[in-house]
């Protein structure tokens, strides 16, 4: 604190991001990060940058990576929107489409990022308790809203909606925007882009930092009506002109053009979460149905802070939040078999020992 800053800076209160350790051997499941690493194309890509690459500013519009999108949504050049990170996209959502009188909802248990935007860009807001089996109950959201938010499938429970209920939510919601963040969508939930052309008011933000294996690029996008996508526009030329480099404007599309990589990469993610999900539950863990990289635990018997303390020692991160209702669950990202077979021989170990 300095007697420099302004009250409003003296008020934010960030959002903590997992943690990024710089020291060698952890066996990292706290971010949702990829195991598998992009596609080769991707590192061909870098390795071949040349000087004019740096020197020169990006193109603004980015249209190399959105006609590479367009082409694999089935989409329009002018329906996509991209920034440095789907974390960005959102917030330059928030700013430009959700900032109304009107409170905008979102679940209570979800992504940390959505309130704090909401403070930052001075939004009300009204989060919606999930259920006792914490699920979305999407009726609670057929309300008059500033604006509807939805990760799909959810963050940090895994949970996914079926299309169908997404679009009984558009259809029961025309008057706000509705913004579905479908950060982890490619490991199994059901996309909602192709309602983007039915409903108007729908914006469908995805990123390249998951099962695209790109965190390190930061390269994320919205799909929506041109109105919708002007819009951010408005406010990220009001903003940053040059949100993604070159480098990861290249980088991006040649992950894109990479299908075989995306489908075997998603697949083992899927086939190990599966089989991680089976020797949790062995052990006695409350384990969520989860589609997304990774699952949301909690033992009956042991305290998640404690538990979290134990991987920890042994150098395995894994994500604990100390939030009302998800303070005894922990967030563990899936990894490749070998990883999970770690984790799974730790906890083994750690509830033998008694230790606990
Ligand atoms: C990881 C994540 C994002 C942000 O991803 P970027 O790396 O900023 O593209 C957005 N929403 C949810 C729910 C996430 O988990």
């Amino acid at each position: 604190m300095s007697r420099y800053w302004s009250d409003f800076v003296r008020n934010l209160k960030p959002y903590v991001p997992g943690e990024q350790p710089s020291f060698g051997h952890v066996l990292k499941l706290n971010t949702n990060e990829n195991p598998y690493g992009p596609s080769a194309s991707v590192l061909e890509v870098l390795k071949h940058s040349e000087h004019d690459l740096l020197r020169l500013y990006p193109d603004p519009n980015a249209i190399i990576l959105k006609d590479a999108l367009a082409d694999r949504y089935n989409v329009c050049r002018d329906e996509i929107f991209v920034g440095n990170g789907s974390d960005e996209v959102l917030a330059h959502a928030f700013h430009a489409l959700l900032k109304h009188d009107r409170p905008v909802r979102f679940p209570d248990i979800t992504y940390g990022f959505y309130p704090v935007y909401c403070d930052l860009y001075g939004i009300p807001y009204e989060p919606i308790p999930l259920s006792g089996s914490m699920e979305i109950e999407l009726d609670r959201y057929f309300i008059p809203s500033g604006g509807v938010v939805l990760p799909n499938p959810n963050a940090p429970t895994g949970i996914a909606l079926p299309l169908k209920e997404i679009e009984r939510l558009l259809e029961r919601q025309r008057e706000c925007v509705v913004v579905i963040d479908e950060a982890y969508v490619d490991f199994g939930a059901e996309s909602a882009v192709a309602l983007t052309r039915k409903f108007q008011n729908l914006l469908v933000v995805q990123t390249f930092s998951k099962s695209r294996s790109l965190a390190g690029l930061r390269v994320g996008f919205a799909i929506g009506h041109p109105d919708l996508i002007d819009a951010l526009n408005r406010v990220k030329n009001s903003f940053n002109s040059y949100p993604v480099g070159r480098l990861s404007l290249l980088a991006a599309v040649a992950a894109l053009e990479d299908g075989d990589h995306f489908d075997r990469t998603r697949q083992m993610i899927v086939d190990s979460r599966e089989h991680l999900a089976g020797s949790l539950a062995k052990l006695g863990f409350v384990v969520l149905p989860s589609l997304a990289n990774f699952l949301f635990i909690a033992h009956p018997s042991v305290r998640a802070d404690a538990l979290d303390a134990h991987l920890r020692s042994r150098q395995i991160l894994v994500r604990h939040f100390s939030i009302p209702r998800a303070d005894q669950f922990l967030r563990v990202t899936v990894g490749t078999d070998d990883q999970c077979r770690s984790l799974m021989n730790a906890l083994e170990d750690i509830f033998r020992s008694k230790s606990l």
